[in-house]
């Protein structure tokens, strides 16, 4: 990363289960080699999730450990799971001048609000709430039970969404990538991200 900035950006992708977090953060991943932090979690593996790639699959003492030895940036139950955001990595990249974006839920984005105050919030939003049901389903992870967890979040996770910057309706999976890229290439624009003293010197005589 250039000299102009002192540290990397903070990315929080939040939005309802099934909206595509997880498959628009690999496409920033494969085609613009975005760092997506890895969280931990007590739910067990999708076929074909691999730990320490999708997640850290831990259980619970394990979690509850690393818990009780502050190593969660942040922490959430999310559809009777545990998951959390480890502090050691994100920050790591941070001050080697690498952006990192965390794709995590609602709770686990307002305790991030407290630390990082310069973090771009992206909210993901499905197309309707039909495609959101024919997503989960497609998916083909869920049981019956747990998919009615997922699809009965829906209206209280959206009245979370003022406490984000964006929000992206993915549609067609190319234009919503674009558009979460765009954003984040703006926002590294802004004035106030950048150390613009050194590159400003020779101006000065
Ligand atoms: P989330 O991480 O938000 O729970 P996923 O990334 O797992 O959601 O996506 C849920 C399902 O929807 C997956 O089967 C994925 O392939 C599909 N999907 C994601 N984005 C799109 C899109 N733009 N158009 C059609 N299907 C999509
Ligand atoms: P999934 O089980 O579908 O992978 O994820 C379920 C929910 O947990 C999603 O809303 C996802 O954003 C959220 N999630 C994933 N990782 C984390 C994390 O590290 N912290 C928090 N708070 N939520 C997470």
């Amino acid at each position: 990363m250039s000299e102009i900035y002192n540290k990397g950006l903070l990315i929080v992708i939040s939005g309802p289960s099934g909206a595509g977090k997880g498959t628009v953060c690999k496409e920033l991943m494969k085609k613009y080699n975005y760092n997506i932090s890895i969280s931990a979690t007590t739910r067990s593996p999708r076929e074909g999730e691999v730990d320490g790639v999708n997640y850290h699959f831990l259980d619970k003492k394990s979690f509850e450990e690393k818990l009780s030895r502050d190593e969660f940036l942040e922490y959430a139950q999310v559809y009777g799971n545990y998951y959390g955001t480890l502090k050691k990595g994100v920050e790591d990249e941070l001050n080697k001048g690498n952006n990192i974006i965390l794709e995590i839920d609602i709770q686990g984005t307002l305790q991030v609000q407290k630390v990082y105050k310069n973090a771009v919030y992206i909210f993901l939003l499905p197309p309707s709430i039909n495609e959101l049901k024919n997503r989960i389903l497609k998916r083909g992870s869920e049981t019956e039970s747990s998919f009615n967890l997922r699809f009965s979040s829906v209206g209280e996770e959206l009245k979370y969404m003022n406490s984000y910057d964006y929000a992206v309706i993915n549609d067609d999976l190319d234009s919503a990538v674009e558009k979460v890229h765009s954003i984040i290439n703006t926002e590294m624009n802004r004035i106030s991200r950048m150390n613009l003293d050194k590159f400003l010197e020779e101006y000065i005589f």
